[in-house]
């Protein structure tokens, strides 16, 4: 008695992983597609593979964009929006430090990023202000948060989340700027990513809006930082 039970529970065991494999077998490529690419692939591109369309073969999705293999923004212009709590804050003049913000970004890229304030709901970055509503952890002294989202390589509705009054308002958005650089694919500097390959900071702490805690109202974006956004979008 006891051995059939095993032979029964074997067998259907075995019909498991048969039906698994036919499943994995038949299943949409995409799937299979994303568990294939290494990670590291997708931060740091060496120099070799950098421009290389035929390496990039494996993704199905195609744009005037997609010759790196860095997660990006499949058209110009990124579109934009905020909610009422954003529109306002800070008296009101909250939307023209983003739009201060943004503009600083294509300026620094020579006009390669550039930004459109739209009314959609799902808009390519949203700016969130409900301050203490969407903050994970009440005790966190966390100023704001980026959240993106991608399908393959390609950035899809993201979220940038604003907790408390920065500094910088009124004079230069650092943290308005440092976000929405995220959502760019920009690490903390000095952390190993794809323009510091060693880790080895090229500009020194604060100056650098990228730093985790910016707080110096002059921060700029590092020249490294600069050159690899307009590797993707300038055309
Ligand atoms: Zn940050």
């Amino acid at each position: 008695m006891k051995d059939k039970t095993k032979l029964i529970t074997f067998r259907i065991v075995l019909i498991l992983a048969f039906a698994f494999l036919l499943w994995y077998a038949f299943s949409p490529n995409e799937n299979k597609i994303n568990n294939s690419i290494p990670n590291e692939e997708l931060i740091i591109p060496s120099d070799n593979n950098y421009n290389s369309l035929s390496s990039l073969d494996f993704l199905t999705t195609k744009d005037e964009f997609s010759n790196t293999y860095q997660i990006h923004y499949d058209h110009m212009p990124v579109t934009y929006n905020y909610n009422e709590e954003c529109a306002n804050y800070f008296n009101g003049k909250y939307p023209d430090q983003i739009k201060r913000a943004l503009d600083y970004i294509t300026n620094k890229t020579d006009q390669a990023i550039t930004f459109e304030k739209t009314d959609s709901s799902k808009p390519d970055i949203m700016y969130n202000c409900d301050f203490e509503h969407g903050r994970r952890n009440p005790l966190d002294l966390t100023i704001a948060e980026a959240f993106e989202n991608y399908y393959e390589n390609i950035y899809t509705f993201s979220e940038i989340r604003i907790y408390s009054t920065e500094m910088c308002l009124g004079k230069k958005p650092v943290t308005l700027i440092h976000e929405t650089l995220h959502l760019f694919g920009l690490q903390h500097f000095g952390y190993v990513d794809y323009d510091t390959p060693s880790g080895y900071p090229l500009q020194v702490g604060e100056e650098n809006v990228m730093h985790q805690e910016t707080t110096n109202c002059f921060a700029d974006i590092s020249q490294e930082d600069i050159n690899y956004l307009k590797t993707i979008y300038q055309k």
